[in-house]
């Protein structure tokens, strides 16, 4: 790891024109790795574009660097990086120009190491607490708005530190971020608690019809459901992590209906359960708690099928459905 990170470090700093990018749908993580990093090489002296195929959600623009993000590239670059992206696709349409990834940052377990160094942990909380281990020894540095940035991917991806892959280590990190500046009552609401009025009503709708099979709960939210609440974020405004507050239950799943007949799939499990193989068998991917995949299909018989592969891979021995 050592190694490979020290090879990081040469890039960055040979490097003058730098691309950066993440993944499509952008959450917490992806947001805080790609701006973290991105200003600390600006704040180095660096031509730095930071590049994703998606807008940056409203609950991250207070970050600041996030307005430097744009959604096509429009520069020359030398170096190309991509954080928090475990494979390609997810890249969506910036990756259409078949850019060679000089560097991976990542740390899920899932990842397909497509770029020449490739700096993956999956023991490590978040893409951000990769960069903020190594920010230094790169030679760059944290001001407010890297450690906030940072932050946010930790806070988000640990769901507020209350993950079960939780260590010491990013305690102290996130202490080191507060120290640099970062402001964590208000990172913590922006990321995690803070919603729309429109999300809320938006997760109205899938709660609506919120199902059990077994240790399984379940719901879906449809393109009709996104236009009643108003809500324009593509994603499932986080009801995913509602679902998997539920007691009793072992793994949540929530499907979210998208244009031209595709439909994003989020697992989550409890400490144990592993559902990163599951997303993986659907094109997708992820972490053993947290996965997810994106499938083209019909509604309904796309529930029918994953739900009963879920139950059968996870807790085939138990009594079925
Ligand atoms: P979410 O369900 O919140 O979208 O994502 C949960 C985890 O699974 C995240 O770590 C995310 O990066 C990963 N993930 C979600 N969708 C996909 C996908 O389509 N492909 C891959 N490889 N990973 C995904
Ligand atoms: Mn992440």
């Amino acid at each position: 790891m050592l190694d490979i990170s020290h090879q990081v470090g040469k890039k960055l700093q040979e490097a003058n024109l730098i691309l950066i990018t993440t993944h499509i749908r952008p959450d917490g993580d992806a947001l805080g790795s790609l701006i973290g990093l991105g200003m600390a090489l600006l704040n180095a002296g660096k031509n730095v574009q930071m590049v994703i195929d998606d807008p940056v959600p409203y609950n991250f623009h207070h970050l600041n660097g996030s307005s430097l993000i744009s959604n096509k590239i429009n520069r020359e670059f030398d170096l190309s990086i991509a954080v928090d992206c475990s494979d390609v696709s997810r890249i969506g349409d910036i990756e259409k120009s078949g850019i060679h990834w000089d560097i991976n940052i990542d740390h899920h377990i899932t990842n397909e190491r497509y770029a020449e160094i490739n700096l993956i942990d999956p023991e490590a909380v978040a893409t951000s607490e990769i960069i903020a281990t190594h920010l230094q020894e790169w030679g760059l540095q944290f001001n407010k708005d890297v450690a906030e940035a940072l932050m946010t991917g930790i806070l988000t991806d640990t769901i507020g530190f209350r993950t079960y892959n939780m260590k010491p280590s990013v305690l102290r990190i996130a202490a080191d971020l507060m120290e640099y500046g970062a402001d964590l009552p208000n990172l913590y609401a922006n990321g995690l608690y803070l919603r729309s009025f429109e999300a809320m009503r938006f997760w109205g709708a899938g709660l609506s019809r919120l199902a059990r099979k077994g240790p399984i709960v379940w719901t879906l939210l449809t393109m009709e459901d996104r236009k009643a609440a108003g809500y324009t974020g593509k994603d499932d405004a986080d009801l995913i992590n509602v679902l998997s507050s539920i007691n009793n239950s072992k793994v949540s799943v929530i499907f979210v209906e998208q244009p031209k007949g595709r439909i994003k799939i989020s697992w989550r499990a409890i400490s144990g359960l592993d559902v990163s193989n599951i997303a993986m068998q659907y094109g997708g991917g992820g972490h053993p708690a947290a996965s997810g995949a994106e499938v083209s299909g019909e509604m309904d018989a796309i529930v029918k099928e994953v739900l009963e592969k879920t139950y059968q891979q996870l807790f085939g021995t138990e009594n079925s459905l």
